[in-house]
């Protein structure tokens, strides 16, 4: 079973690899933490130019990527299946998916819908505690008690500035002009070995992963 997940900045897409993963016993891979990983600590050839890359602030290109992926796919961990968390990210990297994934796996993507004015909302209305970090959000999760922090009681929390909602924006044009053509890619069937279904990301977390479980189990069910 391998499973990608689109889907915009906070449309929730780590929150559901992570349930994806646990039940279903597969790991979840976000290939932005596996590029840091492995620039962190560089040891061969690719890992170095990898971590080149970063230090120099430039973007990672998709040969060296399709490499790295190569190699953790491969691991015994990865034997069942996997879930993608932030790759393909544009079409010439979705083209290079096709011919990793062989035609007699399940290839899933999942798309997480969400609302542009909900997402904005949901990135800068977070704020979190000095004390302990717990996070909060000023337009879906207040504490209970207004200016208090319901895990430690703090009145301190760090709120996000203004001015961040106009970057976030942007981050989401982007985002959208990216994957557009990835979408259609994927929608009109044009990638040999992939199924994609969208789901409503303006529902709850429980009910998002119910709707993705139940459309997993279906093609697990028919392939036995
Ligand atoms: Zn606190």
């Amino acid at each position: 079973m391998h499973i990608v997940i689109l889907g915009a900045p906070g449309a929730g897409k780590g929150t559901q690899a992570k349930l994806i993963s646990k039940k279903y016993q597969i790991p979840s891979i976000s290939t932005g933490d596996l590029l840091r990983s492995v620039a962190q600590n560089p040891q061969d050839k690719i890992s170095f130019e990898i971590s080149e890359n970063i230090n120099q602030g430039l973007l990672v290109s998709n040969n060296l990527i399709m490499q790295v992926l190569k190699m953790r796919l491969a691991k015994d961990d990865c034997s069942k299946g996997f879930i993608l968390d932030g790759f393909p990210r544009s079409l010439e990297q979705a083209k290079l998916m096709d011919e990793l994934c062989s035609e007699n796996c399940i290839n899933f993507i999942i798309n997480i819908n969400v609302e542009l004015e909900i997402l904005v909302k949901r990135l800068s209305g977070r704020f979190s505690c000095t004390h302990c970090n717990s996070i909060y959000n000023k337009f879906f999760f207040k504490p209970k008690k207004d200016g208090i922090c319901d895990n430690c009681g703090s009145s301190e929390f760090v709120y996000r500035n203004d001015d961040e909602e106009a970057i976030i924006r942007k981050r989401m044009l982007v985002y959208q002009n990216e994957t557009k053509p990835l979408i259609k890619y994927y929608e009109n069937q044009m990638a040999k070995n992939w199924k994609m279904k969208h789901f409503d990301g303006n529902n709850d977390v429980d009910k998002i992963f119910e709707e993705i479980s139940n459309y997993l189990n279906e093609f697990i069910s028919n392939k036995v």
